[in-house]
C-alpha cells in the first residue's frame, strides 16, 4: 500500500479512477517516516543486542521499495541516545526553534524571489539554470552518482537538497560543501 505514495510524491496530485469518472485531487504534503534499522531494532547499537541474520534485515527493509526510498530526500539514521543525555533538561548551546525558523522563512523567501517557488517544485529546466556548479563540484556528484547508483530522479533532488542548504547559509552560488552535506542525506539509499 505504501507504494501509493510515489505518485503524489512526485506530482503533488492523486487521481482516482472509478467506473464512470476520473477525479484528481490536490495532494502535495510533506512526509516524514520513520523505521527500524532491523526487526528487532537494534541493529548498530552498541549493546551488541541484535541477533537478527543479514537476510532478516534485507527482508525487513524490502519492505520500503528503492523507487519509494528515492523519492524521500533525506534518509538518516539517527542513533539511541545514552540514557543520561535523554534526562538532562535541554541541550545546551543548542538553538531554539525560533531562530531555525527565522533561517528557514529566509531561505524560503530567497526561492520565491528567485523563482517564485520552493526548490522542491522546480522543473529540469529550472534546476539546471538556479543548480549551476562548477567543475570540481560537478565531478564530485558524477562521482557519488555512481558509486550511490542515484537515479536521475535522485540525482536532481539531491542537487534540490543542496540548493535549500545553500539558501540556508545565505549564498548564491551551490559548493561543494553544499553538494557534499546533501548527499550525506542519503544514507539509506547507500547501504
Ligand atoms: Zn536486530
Amino acid at each position: 500500500m505504501l507504494e501509493v505514495l510515489r505518485e503524489p510524491l512526485e506530482t503533488g496530485q492523486i487521481h482516482l479512477s472509478r467506473a464512470r469518472q476520473r477525479v484528481t485531487y490536490p495532494a502535495r504534503f510533506q512526509l516524514i517516516a520513520a523505521m527500524n534499522p532491523c526487526p528487532c531494532g537494534y541493529l548498530g547499537d552498541s549493546n551488541a543486542r541484535c541477533h537478527c541474520s543479514a537476510e532478516q534485515v534485507q527482508r525487513y527493509r524490502q519492505r520500503i521499495s528503492g523507487p519509494l526510498l528515492d523519492r524521500m530526500d533525506l534518509q538518516l539514521s539517527v542513533p539511541r541516545l545514552p540514557g543520561a543525555d535523554m534526562l538532562k533538561p535541554d541541550h545546551q548551546g543548542a538553538e531554539t526553534s525560533a531562530t531555525i525558523r527565522q533561517r528557514v522563512e529566509a531561505a524560503r523567501q530567497r526561492q520565491y524571489a528567485r523563482r517564485g517557488k520552493c526548490n522542491s517544485q522546480l522543473s529540469a529546466t529550472e534546476l539546471a539554470e538556479d543548480c549551476r556548479l562548477d567543475s570540481t563540484t560537478q565531478a564530485l556528484l558524477s562521482q557519488a552518482a555512481e558509486r550511490l547508483q542515484l537515479s536521475g530522479r535522485g540525482l536532481h533532488r539531491v542537487l534540490k537538497v543542496a540548493r535549500s542548504i545553500a539558501d540556508l547559509g545565505g549564498h548564491d552560488d551551490i559548493s561543494s560543501a553544499h553538494v557534499a552535506e546533501a548527499l550525506q542525506y542519503r544514507q539509506i539509499t547507500a547501504a
